[in-house]
């Protein structure tokens, strides 16, 4: 199956949301969906290989849904990467500029045993700083970012180069 299609077909863009200019892209039906879910799951395993990451890690929130799918089905575990205040343990944080004011994420600062390889996924790849600031994080935890995949990448907002020279999986890029 084309995997960018099958994304594709299951995205709805939304105007003026969060705020007045912006396109928002709503990914909701994609989960909603049977096959398209499936498939999108397969797929980011399939990029990655099973053989080559220990613990999947997903971006609050919609991450969350991405990642439990991937452990699941490859018979390894989640651990979340969280918005600040939320983790009840020691954390580790990162923040990081928005356009307006500043967003903070945190990791229980023993998620991971030392070099556990750590798959990150998140719904969708824009300007990069949710990602940077994730992909960070599970390093200073002890994990090595073994991969990082995202449902859909807005090619036009850089987020790929920010993180370069990490390798950034996008099932579908607009
Ligand atoms: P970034 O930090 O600018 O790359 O934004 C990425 C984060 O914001 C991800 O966690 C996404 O869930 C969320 N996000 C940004 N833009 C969109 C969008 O158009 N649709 C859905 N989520 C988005």
């Amino acid at each position: 199956p084309d995997v960018a299609a099958g994304v594709s077909e299951h995205v709805l863009d939304v105007p003026d949301f969060p705020q007045s200019g912006v396109m928002f892209k709503d990914l909701t039906p994609l989960f909603a969906d049977p096959t398209g879910f499936r498939r999108a799951i397969d797929a980011i395993i399939a990029y990655h290989g099973v053989e080559s990451f220990d613990v999947v890690a997903g971006v609050e929130a919609r991450g969350f849904v991405i990642a439990a799918a991937v452990a699941y089905a490859t018979g390894t575990g989640v651990v979340p990467v969280r918005k600040a205040g939320k983790l009840p343990r020691n954390t580790v944080a990162a923040s990081y500029a928005l356009e307006y004011g500043e967003a903070t994420l945190e990791v229980h600062a023993d998620a991971f045993h030392a070099g556990e390889r750590v798959l990150v996924v998140d719904d969708v790849l824009a300007t990069g700083g949710t990602a940077e600031a994730s992909l960070d994080l599970v390093e200073r935890a002890g994990g090595r970012v073994a991969g990082f995949s995202v449902l859909l990448e807005l090619g036009f907002l850089g987020g790929r180069q920010r993180l370069a020279p990490r390798p950034v999986h996008a099932l579908l890029t607009v």
